[in-house]
């Protein structure tokens, strides 16, 4: 009788955890952070493994080194993200599920000097399944000349995209106009990386990481899943 308790326990938390009482509470936005709601993203799964893969080696030579920083970041504030192979992107259509896959076009939204990073919208339960990135060519033919901390967080703000993270761009100075550039700020001056259309650190050794702000949207989208049941 002893040993069927245990199954007794286990058979009881599960049927609470299939059979909530009530909606989970989702937190969507905080100070300098926002979530991709428009898209239906609300939470990343903590037990998923998350993966970011790219179009062509030569990309995946070109993006590691911009992004180790950030994934030891993210991967710090409990997502599971690695940087994984090459594979085949087609900036149309979502990949395999978890897969945050990089490839470049010649601007791709249309407006010289700007990415594109989404996530793959709708997912089931609002989990993030990743997303797609295109990193425009401009950066790299010369003829789109950045300071080197810009194009730094240009590369992290465009996967925190398709992970999930918005533009947490607020209307601070109440002129009526939510404007470039008009996000909170650390007592530092910095703004989130997640700012548009780009901010974080300036610093050498700052520039390509992700600020405290983002770090919170990163835990609010994995709180998120948790509150829903999911693992
Ligand atoms: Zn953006």
């Amino acid at each position: 009788m002893y040993k069927a308790l245990p199954m007794v326990a286990a058979l009881a938390v599960c049927a609470v955890a299939a059979v909530p009482t009530h909606a989970a509470t989702l937190t969507t936005k905080g100070t300098g952070w926002q979530l991709t709601t428009q898209l239906g993203v609300t939470s990343l799964s903590p037990g998923r493994q998350y993966t970011i893969t790219f179009a062509t080696s030569a990309m995946k030579a070109r993006y590691t080194p911009y992004l180790t920083a950030a994934v030891s970041q993210v991967k710090a504030a409990g997502l599971k993200l690695a940087i994984g192979g090459v594979e085949a992107v087609n900036p149309a259509k979502c990949g395999p599920v978890g897969h945050i896959q990089f490839t470049e076009l010649y601007r791709p939204l249309g407006r010289p000097g700007y990415s594109q990073g989404m996530p793959c919208p709708y997912p089931p339960k609002g989990v993030g399944t990743g997303g797609i990135v295109a990193i425009d060519s401009e950066y790299w033919d010369g003829t789109w000349p950045m300071p080197a901390y810009k194009l730094r967080n240009t590369l992290v703000h465009e996967p925190l995209h398709a992970l999930g993270l918005d533009h947490p761009n607020l209307d601070l100075n109440k002129d009526g106009k939510t404007a470039d550039y008009e996000c909170a700020a650390n007592p530092t001056g910095e703004t989130p990386v997640m700012c548009s259309p780009n901010g974080g650190y300036r610093t050498a050794t700052g520039m390509g990481r992700l600020t405290g702000f983002d770090v919170n949207g990163l835990k609010a989208l994995l709180a998120n899943a948790r509150a829903q049941g999911i693992k």
